[in-house]
């Protein structure tokens, strides 16, 4: 069995295949281990998603970073830091009201609180203009990297083997059928092939013959010099209005403008220091004292976005044995832990044991594939 994408998704699926008693499981990745996308992440874990599905994804996901410690022998570094969201307006306050009823009701904990509550969560942040925040005190972020090396260490002692700095370059297929992979180190012959390429996945698609609508988007995170003048821990707080949101990284703050860019790109995407000015912007809005900051560098990755912000996970139609676990956008990191169990249960017994339906990837129709925010509504982007 062979999986496409040494980033956190590829390794955790490749993780609980073996401990499924795959034995002849193949990681094909071009680079290293969590280089890819994976290693951009803000590394941010929260129950607050608009859907069952998604929501007991993250709920799997905090109970496996509370327990990783023991089971991968890494310290993902997991602090339930929490998750808050500024609101202005009314309708977008709804909007949230109706997505909290369900994750209460699924167990997570999750409240609106006043412009003056969150200002006590953070002392620093302007409030004036709010309505109110959501708090999800629940919530909170791990180390994208340890992670990645936690699956991909104990993959490796289930006999995984993880190929680094070997390309996949096409597929082989036969009557309908994946027949093997060809790579830069050679052919490997498999009947299954697991697209975890994140934002490369629609030209690892294209070299199976399928259209799949992934789209990269670039979105960029600054950091400051050590500023104290924001004391931490501080929880991912995003600014509804204008998408910018940020957190604490030891004395640093991490500051990201939520953009979302074409640029052309789907492996790496290079950073663009004009945004600086935007960030800056945006957050001395949102926390005056930020004007004192120095901003002391940045990085820039892609999203792995799809038409409706939900990830296409499950047997592509028309090709037997080529199996999708793309289009994470920003939550592919959080999810990564669920993701991997499901998908191994998919593999091994036929069947996972949640309903999947939402990620179907027939859901888009066999005609124009719709690009990004043209299917559904979407969700609020925290990541
Ligand atoms: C700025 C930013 C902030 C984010 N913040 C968060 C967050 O707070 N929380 C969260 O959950 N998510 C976050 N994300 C999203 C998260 O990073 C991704 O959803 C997740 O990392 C996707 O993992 P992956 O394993 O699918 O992709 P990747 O890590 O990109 O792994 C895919 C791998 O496939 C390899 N590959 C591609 N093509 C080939 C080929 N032909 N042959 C061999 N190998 C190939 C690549 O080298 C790559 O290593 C953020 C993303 C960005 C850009």
């Amino acid at each position: 069995m062979v999986v496409i994408g040494g980033g956190v998704v590829g390794c955790s699926i490749a993780y609980q295949l073996a401990r499924r008693g795959v034995r002849d499981v193949v990681v094909v990745e071009r680079e290293t281990v969590g280089s890819g996308t994976t290693s951009k992440a803000a590394g941010g874990v929260r129950a607050q998603f608009s859907t069952e599905t998604e929501i007991r994804f993250s709920l799997e996901s905090l109970r496996v970073l509370d327990t990783f410690r023991d089971e991968f022998g890494v310290d993902p570094g997991f602090r339930r830091i929490g998750y808050l969201f500024l609101v202005q307006d009314p309708a977008d306050l709804r909007a949230f009201e109706t997505r909290i009823a369900l994750q209460r009701r699924l167990g997570a904990d999750v409240r609106v609180i006043t412009p003056k509550e969150a200002q006590a969560i953070v002392p620093a942040l302007y409030v004036d203009d709010l309505i109110a925040a959501v708090w999800g005190p629940g919530d909170g972020v791990a180390g994208p990297a340890e992670v990645t090396a936690g699956f991909a260490g104990r993959a490796r002692d289930l006999g995984v083997r993880i190929l680094e700095e070997v390309e996949m370059t096409g597929i082989e297929r036969g009557a309908g059928r994946v027949q093997g992979v060809l790579t830069s180190a050679g052919p490997i012959a498999t009947p299954v092939v697991v697209n975890a390429a994140g934002p490369a996945a629609a030209r690892v698609g294209r070299l199976a013959g399928l259209v799949l609508p992934v789209y990269p988007r670039r979105r960029h995170i600054f950091f400051t010099e050590p500023f104290p003048d924001v004391p931490g821990p501080v929880p991912i707080t995003t600014d509804r209005a204008s998408g910018f949101y940020f957190r604490k990284e030891l004395e640093q703050l991490l500051l990201s403008p939520g953009d979302v860019e074409d640029v052309g790109e789907d492996l790496t995407a290079p950073v663009d220091w004009r945004r600086v000015e935007d960030v800056v912007t945006k957050a001395v809005h949102r926390l005056p004292l930020v004007e004192r900051a120095r901003i002391a560098g940045g990085w820039a990755g892609l999203r792995p976005l799809t038409p409706d912000d939900h990830a296409i996970l499950g047997w592509a139609p028309g090709l037997v044995g080529f199996f999708l676990a793309v289009g994470w956008g920003g939550h592919g990191f959080q999810h990564a832990p669920t993701t991997g169990r499901l998908v191994a249960e998919w593999i091994v017994d036929g069947r996972p044991s949640m309903d999947l339906a939402l990620f179907d990837p027939g859901r888009f129709g066999d005609g124009r594939v719709p690009l990004p925010g043209e299917a559904g509504a979407r969700a609020p982007d925290a990541e």
